[in-house]
């Protein structure tokens, strides 16, 4: 009988940070293949003696589903073990069509997305009361071409938090979308590189116009996550539009609300 094919978020690097789910299934894995060196401290540090674990830098999609599949045919446990989430930018998809074509059964476990360990090493939070409610992970055009409607140019017209994946070496791009978004020169901007690998993030803020020239300073050039948003600083603001959550007037499914004003 054939086993079970697993795609489990590893996390954004911090190996603690895989969900307990996803090391659960490493410690019972029977065969893994993990997403280069990002990952491998979560595959090596949680399989059991016996498992094999393999790096699969320098494979082509074609060969990863192929060692999948041979995996599955003889094993319980096989795990992708992908960077963050592997719904974001993984090409889950297409490894997950040739799996059901081969009648293997599937499953995904979440992980942290690098966007939401990039807020929490930055210490920023991606909405605001009053500012901005919304969130776009989203990534400047490169090889992979954008559909229509979402250059960034068009996104950023909406002056929410973006998120930009797989965009670092394109901070000059950012740059000329954003501004013809109608973002200021000194609109904020964080970059965050290799958030939450113990010793090695580093944090680089600046505004549209510097943040090139900071990350050049730096040598940031790969493993970086770009945030602009109205909300950067806010830890440092001197007046703050409270969240509703936790107003006293404000009913909810766990409490129920102080009426301020006599009702009828
Ligand atoms: N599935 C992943 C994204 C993979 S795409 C996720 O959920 O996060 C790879 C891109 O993710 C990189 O180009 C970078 O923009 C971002 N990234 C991955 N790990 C990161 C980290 N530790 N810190 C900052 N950005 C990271």
């Amino acid at each position: 009988m054939a086993g079970k094919v697993w795609f489990v978020g590893a996390g954004p690097g911090d190996p603690d940070l895989i969900t307990v789910k996803g090391r659960d299934l490493i410690t019972r894995a029977d065969a893994i293949l993990y997403a280069g060196s990002l990952v491998s401290k979560a595959a090596t540090r949680w399989a059991p003696a016996g498992c094999e674990v393999l790096d699969s830098k320098g494979m082509a999609l074609e060969e990863i589903v192929t060692w999948l599949i041979e995996n599955a045919n003889s094993h319980k446990t096989v795990i992708r073990l992908q960077t963050g989430d592997p719904g974001l930018y993984g090409a889950l998809i297409e490894m997950v069509q040739p799996l059901d074509a081969n009648h293997i059964e599937v499953g995904v476990v979440p992980g942290v997305p690098s966007a939401m360990a990039s807020a929490a090493t930055a210490l920023e939070s991606l909405t605001l009361p009053e500012i901005t409610q919304t969130v776009i992970l989203t990534r400047v055009e490169g090889r992979t071409p954008m559909p229509p409607g979402e250059s960034l140019a068009e996104l950023a017209q909406h002056h929410t938090t973006l998120c930009l994946f797989l965009s670092i070496t394109l901070l000059q791009k950012v740059e000329s979308e954003l501004l013809a978004a109608g973002w200021q020169e000194d609109s904020p901007i964080v970059v965050v590189h290799k958030a939450s690998w113990p010793d090695e993030e580093k944090v680089v803020r600046g505004t549209l116009a510097d943040i090139r020239d900071k990350c050049r300073l730096e040598k940031i050039n790969s493993q970086a996550m770009i945030i602009v948003s109205p909300t950067l600083g806010a830890r440092h603001w001197p007046t703050l539009k409270k969240s509703k959550l936790y107003d006293a007037s404000f009913s909810h499914r766990f409490r129920r609300g102080v009426t301020l004003e006599p009702t009828s």
